[in-house]
């Protein structure tokens, strides 16, 4: 989906892949790895290796995420999401399940956050060179930007219950800053009906965790430390979290960007101008039960801006840090509800 966003989150101790035997129940650190929605993913499951067998896990996983895909990829032609963005009528269609929860939070937090999560922007995201389609030399010209800005805009999308329609012929939805925080929650289900209860679920940079490693601790993330370094080689640690039953999601651009005539481009835009956000916010995480929630929320924080977003995720109780650049380097805030999550 996301084919640019790079890992900004690593697991502490991530070593091998082998499994270390535990001290009391015979459980094991089981790591499963494997490809999806354009990034990789990689899962840590306590449990012994015959239940895993027995279980099937990692088919089952690797079956419902390429259903996700299948439902909402704008890069896969003929997906539940391209079906409707390539449709032009005004009709309401019936859409999935998956595909409706995911719509309604997403609706759900654009509206919460006045429009800063704007999942018809996709136009302005493929204008502006992140989308499936190819990145332009250059900034678009003034009357294309226009043209494109007028296509966007989520009072044109309409969810009632299972029912999708649009006002407007050539409107287009794109859930690259959702779905794959949807993937992370639907892998976590999926290994809770299991009957699996410790485990660490990361997709693409998102995670979400329940319980104990299989040595009793708690699960510990790093936050890495914005480094402006494309090369992305240098990597070193900001903050470590202990998220405890949580899903931990980060926006962020200090990697994904282009340059052209000397500036520098985000893949994320701001709806109201319809163009890359441009300040000194780098980086915003969230943590929320769900990795769905915590996805979208912090992408619509990095639209908002330090200022603006510590507002937000204050008056909304969110637990937030924000990584801001200034002239002395990297400073960062963070909520109370945040607070009591770092190590
Ligand atoms: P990040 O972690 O940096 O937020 P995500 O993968 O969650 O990255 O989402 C970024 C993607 O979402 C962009 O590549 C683009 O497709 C889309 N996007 C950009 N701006 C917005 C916006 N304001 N609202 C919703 N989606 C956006
Ligand atoms: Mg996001």
């Amino acid at each position: 989906m996301n084919k640019f966003k790079q890992l900004l989150l690593v697991l502490l101790a991530v070593s091998i892949s082998a499994c270390f035997p535990s001290n009391n129940s015979g459980k094991t650190e089981i790591l499963l790895q494997g490809r999806t929605m354009g990034t990789t993913y990689n899962i840590k499951v306590v449990a012994t290796l015959k239940q895993l067998e027995a279980l099937k896990l990692q088919q089952k996983i690797d079956d419902a995420l390429k259903q996700v895909n299948q439902e909402m990829s704008t890069y896969i032609a003929d997906s539940e999401i391209s079906r409707f963005n390539q449709s032009t009528s005004l009709d309401p269609i019936e859409v999935s399940d998956g595909f409706a929860r995911v719509l309604q939070e997403s609706i759900r937090i654009g509206e919460l956050s006045g429009g800063k999560l704007d999942i018809t922007v996709g136009p302005l995201v493929n204008l502006w060179g992140f989308g499936p389609e190819l990145r332009p030399e250059k900034a678009p010209s003034d009357e294309l930007l226009a043209a494109t800005h007028a296509r966007v805009g989520l009072t044109n999308l309409h969810l009632n219950a299972k029912q999708l329609s649009k006002d407007i012929p050539n409107l287009y939805v794109d859930l690259s800053t959702t779905a794959k925080g949807y993937g992370v929650d639907v892998v976590a289900e999926l290994i809770e009906a299991n009957g699996i209860t410790n485990y660490l679920v990361e997709i693409g940079g998102e995670m979400r965790l329940r319980g104990f490693k299989h040595t009793g601790e708690l699960w510990a993330i790093a936050i890495e430390k914005p480094i402006l370094d494309p090369s992305g080689e240098q990597r070193a640690i900001q903050q470590v979290i202990i998220p405890k039953d949580n899903a931990v999601a980060t926006s962020g651009d200090y990697r994904n960007y282009f340059e052209a005539d000397g500036q520098r481009f985000s893949h994320i835009i701001d709806p109201q101008t319809g163009k890359p956000i441009n300040h000194n916010l780098v980086s915003v995480t969230v943590i929320a039960p769900s990795s769905m929630t915590a996805d979208g929320l912090s992408t619509a924080l990095m639209v908002m801006g330090t200022e603006q977003g510590m507002k937000f995720a204050v008056k909304h109780e969110l637990a937030a840090l924000f990584i801001s650049k200034t002239e002395h380097g990297f400073t960062e805030q963070f909520t109370v509800k945040f607070k009591q999550y770092l190590k």
